[in-house]
């Protein structure tokens, strides 16, 4: 077992951490907020005076930040303070150049370093089933690699430096088209008479099949565990997806990637988030497709 630092212990950090605690690693943790200090604490962690303090001692460091400038700032902030050879794994979603920065960094201190974004949500980050996403060097990988264990069920090495940020945005990225496209299915075949169920038995086991249909389908009934049975609520929140679907954008900018469809889905959801829908599951966005639609 490892004495672990953690950093950040919002919606998926506090639950993640809890989950090292109980695999048996000693846990010190520090996060900006006092009632996540205080879950952590009731949750077995010691509680570390700041990010520097949480990182004295530990083998292995670990951060679940909210953007790109959180974790290059708390890098800068604790790499020179941890001790040679500790191990840094980032597990925030941030943009694929501040993960190369933040590699280049541990690696100027002689640190390994991990990017290992997540999916799976704060369900999959209570049950300890996320899928890990890394990137870094084989050695980094295989020591990241045990303790990612004890918080999800799918570790996948992605490649170096970033490859893990890089895969996670392509993923996204192509959720959300997907989404938008069952979504304009279902709003036609509405406007066509055609029901849900006979639209879904169909397109489900036909040349339509994705996961956007037929594990998360956003209209009530097809598949009872989807959002769309729980008034939408998340799941995961459309402000999210924007945020992912931004970071793609970003990517596609800087690496000269032309991404049509890409960019109309990201308008998309940037519209549905300014109309006061950013707590809404993204599935949700079916309602602005249907009230998008021309009148007969
Ligand atoms: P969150 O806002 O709930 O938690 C982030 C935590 O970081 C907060 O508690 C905040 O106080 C803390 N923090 C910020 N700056 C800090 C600093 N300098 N020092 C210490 N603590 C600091 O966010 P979350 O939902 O836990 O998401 C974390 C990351 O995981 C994000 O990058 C998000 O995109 C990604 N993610 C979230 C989900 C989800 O469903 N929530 C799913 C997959 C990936």
């Amino acid at each position: 077992m490892a004495n672990i630092a953690f950093i950040g212990l919002g919606n998926m950090g506090g639950p993640m951490a809890a989950n090292l605690v109980k695999a048996g690693h000693k846990l010190t943790a520090f996060d900006l907020v006092a009632a996540s200090r205080d879950q952590a604490k009731a949750d077995g962690a010691t509680i570390a005076e700041s990010s520097v303090a949480s990182v004295k001692g530990a083998e292995i460091i670990i951060t679940m930040l909210p953007a790109g400038k959180h974790v290059l700032s708390v890098w800068n902030e604790v790499i020179p303070a941890m001790t040679k050879g500790t191990l840094i794994i980032d597990c925030s979603t941030i943009d694929v150049e501040s993960a190369k920065q933040a590699h280049e960094l541990a690696a100027k201190h002689g640190a390994l370093s991990v990017d290992a974004p997540v999916s799976g949500g704060t369900g999959g980050a209570k049950g300890a089933t996320l899928t890990f996403m890394c990137g870094g060097e084989d050695k980094a990988f295989a020591a990241a690699k045990p303790v990612l264990e004890n918080m999800g069920k799918k570790i996948v090495h992605c490649g170096g430096a970033g490859a893990g940020q890089a895969a996670k945005i392509c993923n996204n990225m192509i959720l959300a088209v997907s989404m938008i496209a069952v979504c304009e299915g279902f709003a036609l075949a509405e406007k066509l008479g055609l029901s849900h169920q006979a639209l879904f038995d169909v397109a489900s086991t036909s040349s339509g099949q994705c996961w956007a249909l037929t594990s998360y389908c956003p209209v009530p009934g097809p598949v009872p565990t989807s959002p769309a049975n729980n008034d939408y609520k998340p799941g995961f929140a459309a402000a999210l997806m924007l945020k992912d679907l931004k970071l793609s954008q970003d990517a596609a900018k800087a690496s000269g990637a032309s991404l049509p469809l890409g960019a109309f889905a990201t308008d998309l959801y940037e519209i549905f988030n300014n109309a006061g829908n950013g707590a809404v599951d993204f599935s949700g966005i079916i309602q602005q497709v249907r009230s998008l639609g021309a009148q007969p």
